[in-house]
């Protein structure tokens, strides 16, 4: 395509390394788990899962316990997460489980197969979506784990001659993708930095938060987004590859590795306020899981395993909340956002951001 139209943004090349029907890298494969190319936090322990099925619960209690109330997941993977929430709804709180009217958002129909599976188990009718957008109105609880970091960004750089955007083209002997950049410069980009600098626009994480908020602001309920990324992302190059567990150029081999960049907290923020509705957090993952009794449920799961897998249990729950440089538990944010009635969710403070 590139060789006979010439050079596209990086967001449309985004777009079809994850998303292309037959050579995209979620149409084409469970990238999930040891033998996959990266691991998330449900796939890490079940606690992730359960406290997340818990807080929803508890967030359905405060919104008056509508029935039904749309449980909505984008990018469930192996389903894994919602297994386990819904285990833990079914004990704690038998009435919000039969009010889950549930619905996935999922393109991949690999993982949407592996997620039938799990649920089947589970016993729990699903509707699956390939967008949110046709997800019946309503009340509704929202949940996204590492969802809006997939979502493709466009990408600028400094010039001379202002923000100029960044495009996927071909190098001259025509066996390699190189990054060009846009000869005009786009105006109407906010920022000024030094030459070099690269400026992130998350466009379609933004139209998306913008779509669930006003949701939420006119039918009520809220969104739980976890990701990696921060409140105030730098003017950096924040896109990265990963394959087989490791970083990888994301240009080498497209639709054969995952493609992600750090998500914008301040701008998803900025995006669901303008759309009407209430902010809470973030906060880290860590703090997030830690005010959700993280700790306690190790104690518990750990002292019920079988003595040679206690060890496993207990390491598996450190990880999510491990505060360290590198760590799950602090490169990880939790944000909250609701319809303007619910003033407070929980384990997530009123927002400390103003939009
Ligand atoms: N939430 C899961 C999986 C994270 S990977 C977990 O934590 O384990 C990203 C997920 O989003 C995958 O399920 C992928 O297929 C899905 N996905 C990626 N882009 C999408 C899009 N544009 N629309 C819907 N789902 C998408």
């Amino acid at each position: 395509m590139i060789a006979q139209n010439g050079p596209i943004p990086l967001d449309r090349y985004m777009a079809l390394c994850l998303g292309h029907p037959v050579h995209g890298y979620y149409r084409t494969r469970d990238p999930l788990g040891a033998s996959g190319d990266f691991t998330t936090a449900p796939e890490i322990s079940q606690i992730f899962g359960e406290l997340i099925g818990l807080w929803a619960a508890e967030v359905w209690h405060a919104m008056g316990r509508p029935a039904p109330c749309r449980l909505v997941e984008l990018g469930p993977g192996r389903g894994t997460l919602m297994a386990d929430a819904l285990r833990a709804v079914s004990t704690a709180l038998p009435a919000f489980a039969e009010a889950i009217d549930l619905h996935l958002v999922e393109t991949s129909p690999v993982l949407r197969r592996a997620q039938a599976a799990r649920l089947d188990a589970a016993g729990v009718p699903a509707t699956w979506h390939e967008a949110a957008g046709t997800v019946p109105d309503g009340p509704a609880l929202i949940l996204a784990n590492e969802f809006f970091d997939a979502l493709p960004v466009r990408q600028f750089e400094r010039t001379a001659q202002g923000w100029c955007e960044r495009r996927v083209g071909l190098a001259p002997d025509g066996a390699r993708l190189v990054l060009g950049l846009d000869p005009d410069p786009t105006p109407g980009l906010p920022a000024t930095a030094g030459t070099g600098a690269i400026l992130t626009l998350p466009s379609v994480a933004l139209s998306e938060m913008r779509r669930l908020a006003g949701r939420l602001a006119r039918g009520g309920g809220a969104l739980l987004c976890v990701d990696y990324g921060e409140v105030q992302l730098g003017l950096t190059d924040t896109l990265q590859a990963v394959r087989g567990h490791r970083f990888a150029d994301p240009l080498a081999a497209p639709g054969e590795a995952d493609l992600t960049a750090q998500v914008d907290f301040g701008a998803l923020a900025r995006a669901a306020v303008e759309a009407g509705a209430r902010l809470h957090g973030p906060v880290t993952q860590a703090e997030f899981l830690g005010a959700l009794g993280l700790a306690q449920r190790a104690e518990r799961l750990a002292a019920r395993a079988r003595p040679d897998q206690a060890g496993a249990v207990t390491e598996a729950a450190a990880r999510l909340v491990d505060s360290s440089r590198t760590g799950m538990g602090r490169l990880f944010k939790v944000l909250g956002v609701s319809g303007p009635d619910l003033t407070h969710l929980p384990a997530l403070p009123s927002s400390t951001l103003s939009a």
